[in-house]
């Protein structure tokens, strides 16, 4: 890595940050330009480019065969209707699995509005694991949780399956779910970017943080309007969760990025009495916004209603998620330098 100065911009407060990390450093000089080389080996430093990157002085971070260079340097919060996801506040997104009827969806849309949420969430298109399941309503579906949410005054958010979808689902929506069994599916990743709507990336729950972030990097590249990374639980051995939420993944993808990061606790747990906790830990481990399953009776839910919380349980969920929140911020404004030292003193497997 290589860190580009202004002529006379002061170096030292660059050399501390990268010296803090565990990297050795080095100036060097071309003509007027001053730079200051992080001296290899060095331990992975990619997460630290935002941050220099904003320093007074700074004209450029290099880095040398950067594989996530958009993700990487990808900075800020992400603009969703009339306002922000990743800028210090917490965002909800509440609601069905699957859009079914009018009727409950209200409900769910106005015990979302009373609990905070900004987002109202819900299956138009539903990729189920048996061709027999519910598949959604489709474009009614859509039309359904447009008008309900603008009634609530909250912004909607539904899964695009295919790239011949994407377009439908973007005009009705303000921001378009890839889902996890759709992570990796290049060309809706590239339909996606271009759809004019920010995109929620839900992981795979096959794959790595880095294939995760690759995925982000495509919807990047081709022009995506801004893009959250959404954790929801991986694979693993344990078969009494639906999936293993890795809280591990959520911390690891906010040191390699500034991008947004949400967590979708209702289909890692899979039941009910686990969502709660699971939320909480997102929270703690730095997700700045919770996706949530919901329903006004759950056992009568057409998709998910084991893990689908009551209308009354959203608004105690939300007052809890809030006060981690708000312990997480308190302990970081002490805490950044220690984690980052920590981070990369850590051996490379
Ligand atoms: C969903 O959010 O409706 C969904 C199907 O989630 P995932 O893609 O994470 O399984
Ligand atoms: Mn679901």
């Amino acid at each position: 890595m290589i860190v580009l100065l202004h002529p006379g911009a002061d170096p030292r407060p660059i050399e501390k940050e990268l010296v803090n990390a565990g990297s050795g450093t080095r100036r060097v000089r071309d003509r007027e330009q001053l730079g200051v080389e992080a001296l290899p080996p060095h331990p992975p430093l990619h997460h630290l480019r935002p941050r220099l990157q904003s320093l007074p002085g700074v004209v450029a971070v290099l880095i040398a065969d950067d594989p996530l260079p958009k993700v990487t340097s990808a900075r800020g919060p992400v603009e969703v209707a009339d306002f922000l996801v990743g800028d210090g506040n917490l965002t909800f997104a509440f609601g069905p699995c699957a859009v079914e009827n009018e009727e409950d969806l209200r409900l769910c849309a106005r015990a979302a509005r009373s609990a905070g949420a900004r987002l109202l969430r819900g299956g138009a298109f539903k990729p189920r694991t048996s061709p027999y399941s519910f598949q959604g309503l489709g474009a009614l579906g859509l039309q359904l949780l447009r008008r309900i949410a603008d009634e609530e005054k909250l912004a909607v958010v539904s899964e695009a399956t295919s790239e011949f979808s994407v377009g439908e689902v973007a005009e009705f929506c303000d921001l378009v779910q890839i889902g996890a069994r759709s992570m990796a599916v290049t060309p809706l990743l590239r339909s996606a970017a271009k759809c004019g709507k920010p995109i929620l990336l839900k992981r795979g729950f096959g794959a790595t943080v880095d294939e995760w972030l690759a995925a982000a990097e495509y919807l990047l590249d081709g022009g995506a309007r801004g893009v959250i990374l959404c954790e929801r639980g991986i694979r693993s051995f344990e078969n009494g969760t639906r999936a293993t939420l890795d809280v591990g993944g959520l911390a690891l993808a906010r040191l390699r990025t500034q991008l947004p990061l949400f967590a979708d606790p209702s289909h890692a747990a899979g039941m009910r009495p686990l969502v709660r906790p699971l939320a909480l830990a997102a929270v703690a481990a730095g997700a700045d916004g919770l996706v949530i399953e919901t329903h006004p009776e759950p056992s009568r839910a057409r998709s998910d209603g084991p893990q689908a919380l009551h209308l009354d349980e959203l608004q105690p969920l939300a007052v809890a998620c809030r006060a981690v929140h708000e312990g997480v911020a308190l302990c970081s404004q002490s805490w950044p330098k220690t984690t980052l030292k920590q981070q990369s003193s850590a051996s490379p497997r």
